[in-house]
């Protein structure tokens, strides 16, 4: 049959996201969602929202909620702002703003699966960049990166959990000539962030999502800090309506409710440091987490233990193959949700 497509679309796989299972109920660890309920606040305004609002377009630039963002931030304002469905709209404008096709794309391995699709799809030369054995960033990060224009970076990374210190981060960024796109998906659960680095860098970009500590994937929202000059060019790129009305005013006053935010990260961090623990206990290697999520690896094959927990109706995300292949990575759920964890993990390596 003829192809209508792009060759880079043909030729490529395309991102598989994580299993959002519908054939039985799961103890569900395996798309780093929070387990707790979203802010109070923000159900409340849900509950009060007027549906003849919806016959109207959105604010196109979400004006209102950028610039909450960027107080909380402590930015100069909401032009050092971009709002995104979810965060990986956020790097599919980035992908798209600042990567020729044919230019390397840079990103560090492992890492977020989406970075190399996201070089596929941009018609963009995978160019990844090799942590360390213990998944540390490399002190030549930004000579491995080389000429790429963009460099894509997870800190804390996925799906390993670990976290980089901040004086490499510093030296990458002053080193790299390219955009640096410091993803911060799970930098609520960091003991530190780089949000400054807006400030300091020009060539610097921080996102943050609402999936993760917000309890709010369901909803899509995410924000992109950087440089006005920068902030500018994304937003000739992203869709003109990219934020539902919804969307900006649920993620307001979720915005707003900072308390309930910082008692439900700590009350997340509680329990992964004590799940960490116990795994070290069952004989697991355990990478010490600065996020919402485990990366372990069992004292039996890790694919052998992926399908006894989703036997026994837990599931964990698994990686196969690579540097991966023998971990799972494990969403920190409640206290009661991974006390039903460990103990099936307890019968499967006993
Ligand atoms: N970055 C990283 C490192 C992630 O793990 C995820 C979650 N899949 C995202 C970005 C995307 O999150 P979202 O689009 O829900 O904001």
């Amino acid at each position: 049959m003829k192809r209508y497509c792009r060759e880079a679309i043909a030729g490529i796989a395309g991102y598989v996201p994580g299993e959002q299972p519908q054939d039985r109920r799961y103890i569900k660890l395996n798309t780093n969602e929070n387990p707790y309920p979203p802010s109070p606040a923000a159900a409340a305004v849900l509950r009060a929202f007027d549906p003849e609002q919806l016959r109207l377009y959105p604010d196109p630039v979400a004006m209102e909620l950028r610039a909450e963002a960027a107080r909380l931030a402590g930015l100069p304002g909401p032009d050092w702002v971009l709002a995104g469905n979810g965060s990986d709209d956020l790097l599919t404008i980035g992908a798209r703003t600042f990567a020729d096709a044919g230019a390397p794309l840079a990103y560090t391995d492992p890492s977020y699966s989406l970075y190399p699709v996201l070089a596929d799809l941009q018609g963009c030369v995978r160019r990844p960049v090799s942590l360390e054995p213990d998944f540390s960033l490399p002190d030549d990060a930004a000579k491995l990166a080389g000429n790429a224009p963009l460099l894509f970076l997870a800190r804390p990374n996925a799906p390993t959990g670990n976290t980089f210190p901040l004086a490499g981060m510093h030296n990458l960024c002053r080193e790299f000539p390219g955009v640096v796109w410091i993803d911060e998906a799970y930098g609520d659960f960091a003991p530190d962030h780089c949000l400054d680095f807006v400030r300091q860098y020009p060539n610097v970009i921080v996102s943050r999502t609402f999936s993760k500590s917000y309890s709010l994937a369901g909803l899509r929202l995410g924000f992109a800090f950087a440089r006005p000059e920068l902030i500018a060019e994304m937003m000739k790129v992203k869709d003109s309506y990219n934020l539902s009305r919804l969307t900006q005013t649920l993620g307001l006053a979720a915005l707003q409710d900072q308390a309930y935010l910082k008692d439900r990260v700590a009350a997340v961090c509680r329990t992964r440091d004590r799940v960490a623990a116990a795994a070290v206990a069952l004989g697991c290697d355990v990478i010490p987490s600065a996020a919402n999520f485990l990366f372990l690896r069992p004292p039996r094959p890790a694919a052998e233990v992926f399908q006894g927990l989703r036997t026994r109706g837990v599931l964990v995300r698994y990686f196969p193959g690579g540097r991966t292949g023998d971990r799972l990575r494990v969403t920190v759920g409640t206290d009661e949700e991974m006390d039903v964890f460990l103990r099936e993990l307890q019968g499967l390596c006993p």
